[in-house]
């Protein structure tokens, strides 16, 4: 039987809702045979997810999903089978990491000026791992009564035009696919569809990606429609970059799709996980 693969989630080191262990747990339940965790702009939750892994007798491809600020607009990029402890990488991560400190001192002033005061400390206390996130404050402004759903509260305050909103002042492309090359990962662009790029500029977006060494489009994605998955597989085999899956998952009942319920690779794609890095990489090392 064919194996499953999902190669984009998240755990409680950034804005999952589940320990490490726990995300590991409900893969191997729900039949992933390869689950790359992929927290945002961390590392920390790997070490545990390979453990977990271990004893579930399933595949753990250490992962980030990078925040990238290119053209005036964050993109995210993946980094899949990285070597989590490179220190150009660590370095990466600790000025990602500055920065979301910065952005949620500033997001918590913002909406003060709006009436609500406390954010900074109740966005904190919905992070159990060192990143703070947006979806931190979601929670928090939910659980404020602001608005009836995550998904409401981003539109109403989190979101570009809205008073919460701190535009991103994240690290480059170049920089993030040198820090993904260094650590001897694979590079992707996450879920391409959701940034509503037209399709001239999504085209550009692809082309500096590759040329700068880039390697895999995420063509199957949690947050794409059947359109837009066949969109991304038509983009990547133009582009001649590897295709990948991942659900995006957050935790139960959040964001976006549920683990391992994917839909198929389209056939005209080339799968990151044929490729000969990926083999190299998974290959016993000596
Ligand atoms: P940040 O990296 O802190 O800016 O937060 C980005 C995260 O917020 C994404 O990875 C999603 O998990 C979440 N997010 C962004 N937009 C939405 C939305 N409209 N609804 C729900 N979650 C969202
Ligand atoms: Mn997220
Ligand atoms: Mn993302
Ligand atoms: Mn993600």
């Amino acid at each position: 039987m064919s194996k499953s693969y999902d190669l984009h989630s998240h755990s409680t080191a950034s804005d999952g809702t589940l320990t490490p262990t726990q995300l590991v747990a409900r893969a191997a339940e729900a039949g992933v045979d390869f689950l790359a965790l992929t927290d945002h702009d961390d590392v920390s939750g790997i070490e545990e997810a390979r453990m977990a892994a271990h004893q579930h007798g399933m595949t753990l491809i250490p992962g980030i999903e990078l925040s990238v600020t290119w053209s005036h607009q964050t993109i995210h990029i993946l980094g899949l089978n990285i070597k989590e402890h490179t220190p150009v990488l660590a370095e990466g991560i600790k000025r990602q990491h500055e920065f979301r400190r910065w952005r949620a001192e500033e997001i918590a002033r913002r909406l003060a000026k709006k009436g609500i005061p406390g954010a900074s400390e109740g966005a904190a206390a919905f992070a159990n791992g060192p990143i703070i996130s947006r979806t931190h404050f979601a929670r928090f402004l939910v659980e404020q009564g602001k608005a009836a759903s995550i998904r409401e509260v981003f539109s109403k305050y989190l979101v570009r035009g809205k008073p919460g909103y701190v535009p991103g002042d994240w690290a480059c492309l170049e920089e993030v696919l040198d820090w993904i090359n260094v650590a001897g990962g694979q590079a992707v662009i996450a879920h391409p569809a959701r940034y509503r790029l037209s399709s001239t500029k999504l085209r550009q977006l692809i082309a500096e990606f590759r040329e700068q060494g880039g390697q895999g489009l995420e063509v199957v994605s949690g947050s794409h429609n059947r359109d837009e998955c066949r969109y991304m597989a038509e983009l990547s085999e133009r582009f001649e970059l590897y295709a990948s899956m991942g659900s995006d998952y957050h935790g139960p009942g959040q964001a976006y799709a549920e683990l391992g319920r994917l839909a198929e690779m389209p056939t005209m794609c080339v799968p990151i996980w044929d490729s000969q890095d990926w083999k190299e990489r998974l290959a016993p090392q000596p």
